[in-house]
């Protein structure tokens, strides 16, 4: 399996720690407001990743971490008037529930960094001890300086940063690109106890602690969004590397940014949709759809026109489960080998060739495609068909497709297809019929066809199904 790597810039051959158990670290939110679906994609994006290595036969160790302590959260609660600890529990309720209307699966472990205190303030402490970290006036920072590889992940060089930084930034630090890992309380502000007085944790300094608390000194993957690669990655690796000189994890993947006009969607912008208001009006698969048909590591620009799209062709799949009757015949064995059956082993080849490489979920998605023409071709043989819905299935899920096949086949699948409108479209064909225009009528058979819409002829007058 290959892996594109940020660290390295390249593809590698993925090998995990200990083959058959995964240990996959990704960032998980600030919890200030309901997340945007540009943060959607990286919570989705990780949900396939665990998923795949699940379906190949690993078990899978996924941690992400609850941000509940930051600048942002206090300052959203003094907007609400409330404290910083309602505003984070309320933001991460709503996180929990949200990926789970998302079809996002519950992570394996996920921390709150609020509940990791003492672990954080023994590694910062760890870290003034062997002269990597300094502490000045009440706040602690990390000693970039101190450490020859700084910077290597993300390729950016410490002279470069120096000299674009403002001397005058902070006062308190020995080098601009020193980053903060106990930051001083003001009156008013939460505050834990330190060696260096009340204050708070840093970001970059929760998420390495709450990575190696679950996974170990070095783990597999560590992942988040591309913004995280610097600085917030380039830190957490800074303060493992000061400590054990071991790498924090050996592949760093990031996916690329959802966009708007060309702008990373972000909250600062103020030109987000939540993924809450979203799923008002899109099903989660669609969603899903609409992310992973493109390559993760690519950007993508939010269009409603591209996701309404989406919600078509996630329809589509399930017209095509309609169309052999899947949740009448699932547990049923398919009656004869479907002679065509090494096409259907080469596409589920072809899926995992296109995930193996980099996890091309846009290549594995047209697998899903030619597996539901397949299961809707009415002239191939009906096991063959079936055969095609079942492998439809089971590799969608993969991609956390398919989560509520039984209610989404217990409706019509194509909302804009009713009876009502095909009733009306098969009593004009009947009025073309009655004045012997064989040709209109011929045309509107066949133009019903190409929607999916089957008409029959029978004695008692013109019915007709899903194709
Ligand atoms: P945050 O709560 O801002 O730390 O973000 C949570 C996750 O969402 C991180 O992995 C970010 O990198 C990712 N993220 C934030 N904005 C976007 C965006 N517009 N597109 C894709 N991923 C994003
Ligand atoms: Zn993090």
């Amino acid at each position: 399996m290959l892996l594109y790597n940020s660290k390295s810039r390249k593809k590698e051959e993925f090998v995990p720690i200990i083959p058959g158990k995964i240990s996959l670290y990704a960032c998980g939110p600030t919890v200030y407001n309901y997340f945007h679906i540009g943060n959607a994609r990286a919570f989705i994006f990780f949900d396939v990743v665990r998923r795949y290595f699940e379906f190949k036969g690993n078990e899978v160790n996924y941690v992400q971490n609850i941000t509940d302590i930051d600048d942002k959260i206090i300052a959203q609660a003094i907007e609400e008037e409330i404290d910083f600890k309602l505003v984070a529990d309320k933001y991460s309720d709503a996180f929990i529930q949200d990926c789970r209307a998302l079809g996002i699966m519950p992570p394996t472990h996920q921390p709150r960094a609020t509940d990791m205190l003492n672990s954080i303030i023994a590694y910062i402490a760890a870290l003034v001890k062997n002269n990597h970290a300094y502490e000045a006036n009440g706040d602690v920072y990390f000693d970039t300086a101190s450490l020859a590889s700084y910077g290597s992940l993300s390729g950016k060089k410490m002279e470069d940063q120096m000299v674009g930084a403002r001397v005058a930034d902070n006062p308190n630090k020995r080098n601009p690109t020193d980053f903060t890992l106990w930051k001083k309380s003001k009156p008013g502000e939460p505050k834990w106890d330190s060696p260096w007085g009340e204050g708070r944790p840093g970001w970059h300094t929760e998420c390495v602690v709450m990575s190696q608390e679950f996974l170990g000194e070095t783990f597999d993957i560590h992942g988040g969004g591309i913004d995280l690669l610097f600085p917030h990655h380039e830190n957490e690796l800074a303060q493992a590397t000061a400590l054990t000189g071991k790498p924090l994890a050996n592949y760093w993947m990031h996916n690329g940014f959802l966009n708007v006009d060309g702008e990373k969607m972000s909250k600062s912008l103020k030109n987000f949709f939540t993924a809450r208001d979203i799923l008002k009006e899109h099903d989660p698969e669609t969603i899903r759809f609409f992310f992973l048909s493109k390559h993760y590591r690519s950007p993508i620009d939010f269009n409603r026109e591209l996701i309404e799209e989406s919600g078509r062709a996630v329809a589509n799949f399930y017209a095509a489960l309609k169309s052999v009757d899947y949740l009448s015949n699932t547990g049923i064995n398919v009656q004869n080998e479907p002679s065509n059956l090494s096409k259907l082993n080469d596409l589920e080849a072809d899926f995992i060739a296109a995930m193996d490489d980099d996890f091309n979920t846009a290549k594995a998605i047209a697998v899903l495609f030619e597996l539901s023409h397949i299961a809707r071709i009415n002239t191939a043989e009906v096991d063959e068909r079936m055969a095609a819905a079942t492998l439809l299935v089971k590799l969608g899920s993969v991609l956390g497709f398919f989560q509520n096949i039984g209610q989404r086949l217990a409706v019509n699948t194509i909302p804009i297809i009713t009876d009502e409108l095909i009733q009306l479209i098969i009593s004009y064909r009947k009025s073309a019929r009655e004045n012997k225009d064989w040709a209109l009528s011929d045309k509107i058979r066949n133009d019903l066809a190409k929607l999916g819409v089957e008409l029959k002829d029978t004695p008692e007058g013109c019915t007709w199904s899903l194709k």
